[in-house]
């Protein structure tokens, strides 16, 4: 067996490795966000702390309301008591007049509030459901993500010990130049050549490369994208 295709069958090897690792680390990352639940969970604490302004406005707006009473009751008191002149009488009835209109607003305002206190406590209770079930749900998906990082920790034992064994047998110096070019060339060193193109770039070979890259025995590198050439 040529060096050539003995590293492309390390680089195939190495391909499969990269790509059992890389849907572990999506598995184990998903395993990690509980995406879902944590949405639901963060919108829960959303409408928690909005429920929880409105219903601090909502006291602050009922003290108001209850001060407001008193004035109008001790008002009161003054108006239908034996009070002096019947200017001083016009000048109460006014006032009275008035704070009861703020009396009036305040509740206005203390109903809308309480709609909305509402509002926000069905919403709760609903993300609450939404919650339960997607607790059910995660933990199903939880189940089958464990299950898969099970599967492919093993592939990946067995590729890495099948790819060890295999770089044993090389050339290290060539393992090494394959291995640096490996990482600088987004994880393919060897290229194949089919119908006279590289297939890591797409360029298309002089005559004298492809005659050279088939005999097997010069380490050929494309002119244009520097991988080793392999045919194909
Ligand atoms: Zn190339």
């Amino acid at each position: 067996m040529t060096l050539m295709r003995q590293l492309f069958s390390l680089q195939e090897l190495d391909l499969a490795l990269d790509s059992v690792r890389s849907r572990k680390a999506h598995a184990e990352e998903e395993l990690e966000t509980r995406l879902t639940l944590g949405k639901i969970e963060q919108g829960i604490e959303e409408e928690q702390a909005k429920l929880e302004e409105v219903q601090a406005t909502h006291r602050n707006h009922q003290l108001e309301a209850e001060t407001l009473r008193e004035r109008v009751s001790h008002l009161e008191t003054q108006l239908f008591g034996d009070t002096a002149n019947p200017r001083d009488l016009e000048v109460l009835q006014l006032e009275v007049n008035n704070v009861r209109a703020q009396v009036d607003q305040k509740d206005l305002q203390l109903l809308e509030l309480s709609v909305r206190a509402d509002d926000g406590r069905r919403r709760i209770s609903s993300l609450q459901e939404e919650l339960t079930e997607a607790r059910e749900s995660w933990e199903l998906r939880q189940a089958e993500l464990l299950e898969e990082v099970a599967v492919l920790t093993d592939e990946e034992t067995g590729l890495a010990a099948q790819r060890a064994e295999l770089a044993q047998t090389l050339d290290q110096a060539e393992v090494m130049k394959y291995d640096t070019l490996r990482r600088s060339k987004g994880g393919t060193a060897v290229a194949k050549v089919e119908r006279g193109l590289c297939q890591g770039c797409r360029m298309s070979l002089p005559t004298q490369h492809l005659q050279r890259v088939r005999s097997g025995r010069y380490t050929v590198t494309c002119s244009s994208c520097g991988r080793m050439l392999f045919p194909g």
